[in-house]
């Protein structure tokens, strides 16, 4: 080990999947470290008196002090000290979009490659749960007081964890049958594989946190019987409204909305029973273009990739540098076969309802100026009218909040867009409600949820004053 190991030991991920096992297995395609590559490429980290990775992490992670433990092969007080500042420590480790967070940080990519943050953090769990350990309990002290947490997400996890150690007594519920919200139902297993997020709500059980699954919360259980039954409630519900085009021809068989299609695929793969309101769609053999370019459409390419589509092919209204989805899914998409038509937006979809989708009008667009939040505008070249053959359109153009019908009788209010307003300490308009993660700030990310969650908890806590 030497002070110049970032430069002795270049930057190295640990190996992918070969690119034909990737596109048949929905299965992770990430491999992880071993403990030898691990030490390696966490004494790369120069140290930095002002760590800007942790500035740039949402839940503040120690990360040099890991990165050192990592080095001395303290891996349990690794895991301790991750696991303090971040519920989710092996999932984000996982699925961030590193690039744009911590690791986009780091002092090293002034030319010599960021420290692999992302996949350290998911080592060190690994690793210690592999060599036994388990998330520290401490001698909890019970506090008197009960809360409910609704959504069973990143958000809502976040938030029980926190209230758990607290000595709260804490019952999380959940419409779906299974723990992890969109880490479960959302995102697919090539990103994420489901034990992963299983063998996490074990831990939080583990830990004396509750879940009550297969209950929605307005239909089988409603707000006023819990606001009778627990002192305090927070609303972790995540963002489901998707987003349309509202062009002719969105609604013609063979036309798919982006979660709906990945949701029945993750259902059909863990054997679950079907769901009439989400039906299952093979691809196979189908020509397929997904419309959209942020993580969901990534998903979806990737997912019909693996269904064994004839062709997949992405649509997206911006440049490549101007898309939202992630470099590395980008990169790992065009890796397994997807097709990228860049500055393309649709304008219908063309077919008829006998015989469904038969293609996509696009028209090429170019930048113009920056709207609001700085990006800029895609605007249509005239003349540039195309047709792409499809049999299978996804539209991939994200979410809208998604209120519920009983936000209001309990003086829940929401902003102009629909997500729920809060003050700084997570509190709604309605006290003794709390509220974080994508219903708060819109459709995010998971490791915003768990921050939201988590200060959410400090808040409820601050409140109940305990
Ligand atoms: P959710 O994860 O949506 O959880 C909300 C939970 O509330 C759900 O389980 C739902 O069933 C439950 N619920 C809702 N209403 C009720 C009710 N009335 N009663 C009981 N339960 C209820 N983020 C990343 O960081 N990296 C990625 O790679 C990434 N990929 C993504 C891919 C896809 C396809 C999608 C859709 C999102 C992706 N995201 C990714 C975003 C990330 O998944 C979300 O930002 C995050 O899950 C939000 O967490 P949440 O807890 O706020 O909501
Ligand atoms: Fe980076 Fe996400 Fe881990 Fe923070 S939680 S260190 S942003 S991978």
């Amino acid at each position: 080990m030497s002070y110049f190991s970032f430069i002795e030991d270049p930057r190295q991920d640990p190996k992918k999947l070969d690119v034909e096992e990737r596109r048949e297995a929905f299965k992770e395609i990430y491999n992880s470290f071993d403990l030898d590559s691990a030490k390696l490429q966490a004494d790369r980290c120069l140290h930095c008196g002002n760590p800007y990775c942790e500035w740039k992490c949402p839940v503040h992670n120690y990360i040099p002090n890991w990165l050192q433990l990592i080095v001395e092969n303290r891996l349990e007080e690794a895991a301790e000290l991750s696991h303090q500042t971040n519920t989710l420590p092996e999932i984000c480790g996982r699925i961030c979009p590193q690039d744009r967070l911590c690791e986009g940080a780091c002092t090293l990519n002034d030319g010599y490659g960021a420290v692999t943050i992302g996949n350290l953090e998911r080592f060190i769990t690994e690793e210690a749960l592999a060599r036994g350990w388990r998330p520290e309990v401490p001698e909890i002290i019970p506090n008197g007081k009960r809360v409910a947490v609704v959504g069973a997400g990143p958000a809502g996890l976040g938030c029980a964890d926190i209230l758990n150690r607290a000595g709260t007594e804490v019952v999380v519920f959940d419409r779906y049958p299974a723990v992890g919200g969109l880490l479960t139902f959302g995102i697919p297993s090539f990103k994420l594989e489901k034990e992963v997020v299983a063998r996490r709500a074990d831990l939080l059980q583990e830990m004396g946190i509750r879940f009550q699954l297969d209950t929605e919360v307005g239909k089988d259980i409603s707000l006023t019987r819990l606001l009778e039954d627990f002192d305090a409630v927070f609303l972790g519900m995540g963002t489901y409204t998707a987003k349309t085009g509202d062009f002719p021809g969105e609604d013609l068989p063979g036309v798919l909305n982006a979660l709906s299609y990945l949701i029945a695929n993750t259902r059909h793969l863990m054997q679950l029973p079907p769901d009439p309101d989400l039906p299952y769609v093979s691809l196979s053999g189908k020509r397929v273009v997904v419309l959209g370019g942020g993580d969901t459409a990534m998903d979806c390419l990737r997912t019909a990739i693996r269904q064994g589509a004839s062709s997949v092919t992405c649509a997206y209204r911006r440049d490549e540098e101007n898309m939202p989805g992630s470099r590395r899914e980008v990169a790992n998409a065009r890796e397994e076969g997807v097709k990228f038509l860049f500055n393309r937006q649709p304008v219908e979809v063309i077919g008829d309802a006998a015989s469904g989708a038969r293609g996509v009008r696009l028209v090429e667009t170019r930048l113009g100026e920056p709207d609001a939040k700085g990006r800029r505008r895609p605007e249509i070249i005239p003349g540039s009218e195309q047709i792409l053959d499809a049999d299978a359109v996804i539209v991939a153009f994200g979410f809208d909040p998604s209120p519920a019908p009983w936000f209001a009788e309990h003086g829940i209010s929401t902003d102009a867009h629909g997500r729920i307003s809060t003050n700084e300490q997570f509190q709604t308009s309605n006290p003794r409600i709390f509220a974080g993660g994508d219903m708060r700030r819109g459709s995010d990310l998971v490791v915003t949820a768990v921050d939201e969650g988590r200060r959410a908890a400090e808040g409820i806590l601050n409140q109940l004053g305990v």
